[in-house]
């Protein structure tokens, strides 16, 4: 017979581990469904400085497995699987991995959101050969070089700011004339000697020999086309939810995200969402904690039947 958990938790990121905490340490017979390692997206952040508790900041990939560790001291078990399927549609649940079915009273999907790319010509074939996702991860290979930042949210502006100290020159490439990015983020950027916006492009093509040398910018309003020379590009252009595995079993919003609000219950009685797969106003390393704690806690209240 096959066991059953009364909580499985898909995604290992802050999300995930906090949720795996409130769940195991309730008593619940809790299993961490991650695919590579703790910590998830944040994992890829160097310095976090607005997680409470740390005043001199920590790196995201610390943070990660502090948080593992948190809930394994009270018993939640991590298992190293890529969930490729789900089945919700009886009271005990069916999560398919690369690992082999787990089965479940209760699924708390915790999975995140990926980097989204731009879809231009050459952009798979050339991740890691000048196109890169995480500046705060790949930014030291550009030392005295010259980098491209494609974006203008709070992630892009980060990205700048991080690779401004470590590049020679960076370029700041934004379909708008207006950045999104909120001020107290932007206003150090702009006062960067080293970086220039380029407002209204977006790249048409990379330039390359073996790697991007290069890249080709359309300015949307005259259509013009510039080429200019870089060693290594930075797509920073927001992340989309992992939600591919889902496949009709709760329902999404038009943008992909899990509909759930603040009790992170989804629209499948005993599944939850948390952090930011789910539809939120704000998602912040933060956030996606407080959803953990508040997913395992109407979990428990569910498989008390109440
Ligand atoms: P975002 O806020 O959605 O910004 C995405 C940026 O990329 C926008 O400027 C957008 O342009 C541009 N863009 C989107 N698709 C594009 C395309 N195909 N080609 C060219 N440009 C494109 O995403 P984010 O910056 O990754 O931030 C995600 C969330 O994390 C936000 O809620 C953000 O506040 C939060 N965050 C917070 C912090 C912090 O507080 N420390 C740091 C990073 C991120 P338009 O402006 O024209 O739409």
């Amino acid at each position: 017979m096959e066991h059953i958990y009364d909580t499985i938790i898909i995604g290992g990121g802050p999300a995930g581990y906090t949720a795996a905490l409130y769940a195991a340490r309730g008593g619940l017979d809790t299993v961490l469904l991650e695919r590579m390692s703790a910590g998830g997206q944040m994992a890829l952040t160097g310095d976090i400085d607005n997680y409470p508790g740390f005043e001199e900041g920590i790196d995201g990939f610390t943070l990660g497995m502090k948080m593992q560790q948190c809930a394994e001291r009270f018993g939640a078990k991590t298992e190293y699987a890529e969930v490729s399927s789900v089945d919700f549609s009886q009271p005990v649940k069916r999560t398919e991995t690369t690992g082999g079915a787990y089965l479940s009273k209760t699924v708390i999907i915790a999975a995140g959101a990926n980097p989204r790319e731009l879809g231009i010509a050459g952009e798979q074939e050339l991740i890691g050969k000048g196109v890169h996702y995480c500046a705060h991860c790949d930014g030291r290979f550009y030392k005295d070089k010259t980098v491209a930042v494609i974006g203008g949210g709070n992630s892009a502006v980060a990205d700048a700011l991080y690779l401004s100290r470590l590049a020679k020159k960076v370029y700041v490439i934004h379909r708008r004339d207006t950045l999104r990015a909120e001020r107290i983020y932007h206003e150090p950027l702009m006062k960067a000697e080293n970086v220039e916006f380029l407002w209204y492009s977006t790249v048409s093509e990379f330039i390359t020999d073996t790697r991007v040398t290069g890249i080709s910018i359309k300015n949307v309003k005259t259509e013009a086309k510039t080429d200019i020379l870089c060693d290594g590009v930075f797509v920073s252009i927001g992340r989309k939810p992992a939600t591919d595995f889902l496949k009709g079993n709760v329902l999404l919003d038009k943008n992909g995200y899990i509909i759930a609000d603040e009790s992170t219950r989804t629209s499948v009685e005993g599944v939850f969402a948390a952090g930011d797969i789910r539809t939120k106003a704000l998602r912040q390393v933060v956030t996606a904690a407080a959803d953990g704690a508040v997913a395992a806690h109407y979990a428990e209240e569910y498989l008390a039947g109440k």
